[in-house]
């Protein structure tokens, strides 16, 4: 996968993002107004040959989910720019178009995950890479065998929200991919855990600067670094019915602490986009675990 991201070490980012409803309402209204949202608006339509201001900023966002390596910073919708473009629309079940349409538009104004969604390094103008379901990490990292009882620990550089909260969701996540794999995860306190989760806003250490409100919600490291992080901007609660579900995202970004790249699958947990409350792993998802970890029979 595009997984320059996860291998924290060489260029991994996954990005998730949180955040609790007791502080949210200020920043509700400065969601809906994301300036990347309005800087897509402005490119609607554009096409190849053509350009634009704000298409530096797109040319960013292809290339930080692994779809365009090198690119020139101008506001040139150049052929390279087509190519990414059209395997972001084939990744995402949407018309190649390879310009920025509606479909795509609205897409990419979601909110997702940091980690990349592209698994094979693009040469050039290869042609399109099509996934047609799970993915992992670049080398297939994985828990070593040893490790199977993995500790967890909250450790956050910013409260976002009530720990009882963020304990339940977090937990009922880990507890959906205890039953589908031979790993358990247990809370400690002690400074030593496999596991370290917790909200973290902008720039805060690893060289994967969150984005504010919107767009990057959170992201993990490939195994066994870890480390999981949720944008402590974002409006995170952790019921149905509003902004972004802690249980849906922690579900997802678990999936890449296991060694799970995103697929392409859309109603797999492991998808990038979030698109609403999702609590339940899918086949897809489930196979892929089972193959990564060599497991028969999961159903
Ligand atoms: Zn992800
Ligand atoms: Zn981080």
């Amino acid at each position: 996968m595009a997984l320059n991201l996860l291998t924290f070490s060489i260029s991994f980012f996954i990005f998730f993002v949180v955040k609790p409803f007791p502080i949210v309402e200020s920043r509700t209204i400065e969601f809906s107004e994301h300036s990347f949202t309005k800087t897509l608006r402005n490119l609607r339509g554009i096409k190849k040959g053509q350009r634009m201001r704000g298409m530096i900023e797109l040319k960013s966002y292809l290339n930080k989910f692994g779809y365009l390596n090198n690119y020139s910073h101008t506001n040139h919708f150049d052929q390279n720019v087509e190519v990414a473009l059209k395997e972001y629309q084939v990744f995402h079940h949407l018309r190649a178009t390879g310009h920025m349409d509606a479909e795509t538009l609205r897409k990419m104004s979601l909110p997702r995950c940091g980690v990349p969604d592209v698994v094979t390094p693009h040469d050039n103008l290869k042609g399109l890479t099509i996934l047609a379901n799970y993915s992992f990490f670049r080398g297939s990292p994985r828990w070593e065998e040893s490790k199977r009882a993995l500790t967890y620990r909250f450790v956050s550089s910013t409260n976002v929200l009530r720990m009882d909260l963020v304990r339940f969701a977090v937990n009922n996540a880990f507890q959906s991919w205890s039953r589908v794999s031979d790993f358990t995860f247990t809370e400690i306190f002690n400074p030593n855990p496999n596991v370290a989760i917790g909200f973290h806003r902008r720039n805060h250490g690893d060289g994967h600067p969150f984005d504010g409100p919107g767009r990057v919600l959170a992201h993990t490291f490939a195994p066994q670094d870890g480390r999981l992080h949720l944008d402590a901007d974002e409006s995170w609660i952790s019921g149905p019915g509003s902004e972004i579900d802690l249980e849906t995202v922690a579900l997802h970004e678990i999936g890449h602490l296991l060694g799970l790249g995103h697929s392409s699958v859309r109603d797999s947990i492991m998808y990038p986009s979030y698109e609403g409350v999702r609590r339940h792993l899918s086949q897809d998802d489930k196979d892929g675990i089972a193959t990564l970890y060599g497991y028969q029979n999961i159903t």
